[in-house]
């Protein structure tokens, strides 16, 4: 048979995001760093060329209809069992075989054909084998979080055997898994037996133009704070991303008058959560000390990145963790956990500092290093942004078009 290169016309992409929308709450229960990832990505991908059409479940406030991205990608939502915004994630499970008929059908309709399928999380991986097979395209599937992985910390509630088996069954049957780092990559090998040459490994990013120092200490004068040292926590309220740890090396910290710590993210999704830390830190001594912010929209997030003196990420997991790069963005140092690629991310004593071991005290200890230092310069700032350039999500969405490009031929046709 032989191969020629057709029109270069971009081939469309399915994009399954099944449980949670790239329009979501971010910092909600099940709304973060994965919906940051598909909104980026997709519109960069449609920046390039490629057409993408983002697949998720009606819920409230998006009752359904097309909704246009920038450049050129579409978010569709379409049935999926309950619309509430809070459903708990495998209580979609059931409804996997509705979604996929409602993708059949708006394909159908609207007389697209597409030429790979790009799934988010396991079930959205269960969705997209089968639209996959029956389309007779490629399957590619990024998990962003694995249950074997979060089951072997054995922090907060054990993940259920269904989505075990759902994931084994995803990294069997499709033919490319990204991972965003190495870590994640020989997690997958190792606990669900994946063949590594399956696993390509393309960085995160973050977006340097939205992200970047605001030098006018607004937020400070705002949140009046003094010369008080800010110690920040950006995420979902979850036992998994460490939050108690953080309020644990707080209470070492109590004697000192000279810091409070902002809690960004959580809203009444996290309710249960936010009340086992406030209860936390007010026997601990430090509820005066601690102001939770809520939820905070990504383009006021870089006022609380800059006003901050460092942002604490004490996660026992992260599959790679956005908002220490977003803080990096800005200039404000991290000091992390070494979960993700942040090891290989954050240069000690310049940018931030890793825990190595994950204690309390351990992480105290890290804190008292940068909360003792005098402020930090606009040149100090400058330097660390300067170490994350090279994420821009223009970098992540060039390499993934490499992996979308190997397992979707579109430009070669059999003549
Ligand atoms: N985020 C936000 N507002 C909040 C809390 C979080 O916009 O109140 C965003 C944050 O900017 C980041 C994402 O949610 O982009 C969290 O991603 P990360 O990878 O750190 O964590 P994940 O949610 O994937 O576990």
């Amino acid at each position: 048979m032989i191969y020629q290169v057709a029109s270069c016309q971009k081939p469309r992409i399915a994009f399954i995001s099944l449980h949670s929308c790239p329009l979501g709450n971010l910092g909600a229960k099940d709304t973060g760093g994965m919906s940051v990832y598909i909104r980026e990505v997709a519109v960069q991908l449609a920046g390039m060329g490629y057409h993408v059409d983002i697949f998720t479940r009606k819920h409230e406030p998006h009752g359904g209809g097309i909704i246009p991205l920038a450049g050129g990608a579409r978010l569709i939502h379409l049935d999926a069992g309950e619309q509430c915004e809070t459903t708990e994630k495998i209580s979609l499970y059931p409804h996997i075989d509705t979604f996929i008929q409602e993708i059949q059908k708006f394909a159908r309709r609207q007389k697209e054909q597409y030429g790979l399928v790009f799934s988010h999380y396991w079930l959205s991986g269960v969705a997209g084998g089968q639209l996959a097979r029956d389309w007779g395209v490629g399957h590619m599937v990024m998990f962003h979080t694995l249950a074997a992985v979060k089951n072997n910390l054995r922090v907060g509630n054990p993940e259920p055997q269904l989505r075990l088996k759902g994931e084994k069954a995803v990294v069997h049957s499709c033919q490319k898994i990204i991972t965003a780092t190495q870590r994640e990559r020989q997690s997958i090998s190792l606990l669900y037996d994946a063949p590594p040459e399956k696993i390509s490994v393309v960085t995160c990013g973050v977006n340097m133009s939205l992200f970047k120092p605001r030098l006018d200490g607004q937020l400070r004068k705002e949140l009046a704070v003094d010369d008080r040292r800010i110690i920040l926590y950006v995420g979902r309220i979850e036992p998994l991303k460490g939050p108690h740890l953080l309020l644990e090396a707080l209470a070492l910290l109590k004697h000192r008058q000279d810091w409070c710590c902002l809690i960004v993210g959580g809203d009444q999704s996290s309710n249960e959560e936010i009340g086992h830390l406030k209860e936390q830190a007010i026997r601990s001594g430090i509820g005066e000390r601690l102001v939770f912010a809520g939820l905070v929209s990504q383009e006021k997030l870089p006022a609380y990145y800059s006003a901050a003196d460092l942002l604490a990420v004490p996660s026992f997991y992260e599959s790679f963790g956005l908002v220490a790069l977003e803080a990096l963005a800005c200039g404000c140092p991290v000091v992390a956990s070494d979960v993700g690629d942040l090891k290989n991310i954050i240069t000690p004593g310049m940018s931030g500092d890793i825990v190595e071991k994950l204690t309390g005290a351990d992480l105290a200890a890290k804190i008292v290093n940068w909360i003792n230092r005098p402020a930090r310069t606009v040149e100090e700032t400058g330097a660390i942004r300067k170490t994350v350039e090279r994420f821009g999500w223009d970098n992540v969405a060039g390499e993934l078009a490499k992996e979308i490009d190997s397992l979707c031929p579109q430009a070669a046709r059999a003549v």
